[in-house]
């Protein structure tokens, strides 16, 4: 008897200590990150990883693809803003904002595409980094914001292959450790909430981190581009983005 309650407990305590290695280095998205909890304009995801975590794991590619699943193929919203904000230690929030997509105008028609078009001077001076399948950018606007953009035309974050998109997330992480920023939140639009056809990333800086690192760091570039959008008569902002509003988020 004694015995075989000893053997009860061991077995126990090796369920135990499994559980706990398995959680440590568990890399599985658990089910309950993929719970949307809805508020006034969409839904929110709670991921208790941090962005750089999710990376780290290599989870990235999986979990975002999940929640793209549960957003575009379960709940067919196709019209959105999705917004990454950081929740510090405790992870990572992820919003969906799809209720105001019938107010949204889209992209212009016929838009060229200013991602793909490198025979321009604005996208030139914009280009900071060329990744194999991705690019990086000074926004054209020069908001407080860096910019990641697939080098291949996709409209979609769903579109990507999993290499392509195991990539993107992981540029992005580089190029915020190499330029020494922390990132407040990060928006991509789909569908009607776009301004550009092609997809783009819109990581938002903190302006202080901002002055002290992108901008002293960039700032011919940035004088430059003053420049260009100031004193060209065909002003290459207008073509691209027309006389939109600029994009709040
Ligand atoms: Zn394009």
């Amino acid at each position: 008897m004694a015995t075989k309650q000893n053997d009860v407990i061991d077995k126990f305590s090796y369920l135990s200590i499994k559980t706990q290695q398995e959680t440590e280095t568990n890399s599985e998205i658990n089910s309950l990150w993929l719970i949307p909890y809805s508020f006034k304009c969409g839904y929110s995801f709670q991921c208790p990883l941090t962005f750089k975590q999710l990376i780290d794991r290599q989870m990235s590619q999986k979990y975002f693809q999940e929640i793209l699943t549960v957003t575009e193929q379960n709940n067919k919203f196709y019209d959105f803003h999705m917004r990454l904000r950081s929740q510090g230690q405790y992870g990572l929030t992820v919003d969906f904002i799809y209720k105001n997509a019938d107010d949204q105008s889209g992209p212009i028609k016929d838009d060229a595409c200013i991602s793909c078009d490198m025979n321009n001077q604005l996208s030139q001076l914009s280009l900071i980094r060329q990744n194999p399948t991705t690019y990086i950018w000074l926004d054209t606007q020069l908001r407080n914001k860096l910019i990641v953009t697939p080098r291949r035309h996709i409209e979609r974050l769903s579109n990507m292959t999993k290499e392509e998109m195991a990539q993107f997330w992981h540029d992005t992480q580089v190029v915020l450790d190499e330029e020494g920023c922390d990132w407040q939140s990060m928006v991509l639009n789909h569908g009607k909430y776009r301004e550009h056809v092609h997809l783009q990333m819109k990581i938002n800086i903190e302006q202080h981190q901002w002055n002290q690192y992108i901008k002293k760091k960039y700032e011919k570039k940035i004088q430059q581009m003053q420049h260009l959008l100031k004193y060209n008569e065909n002003n290459p902002i207008e073509t691209y983005v027309g006389h939109q509003e600029f994009n709040q988020w």
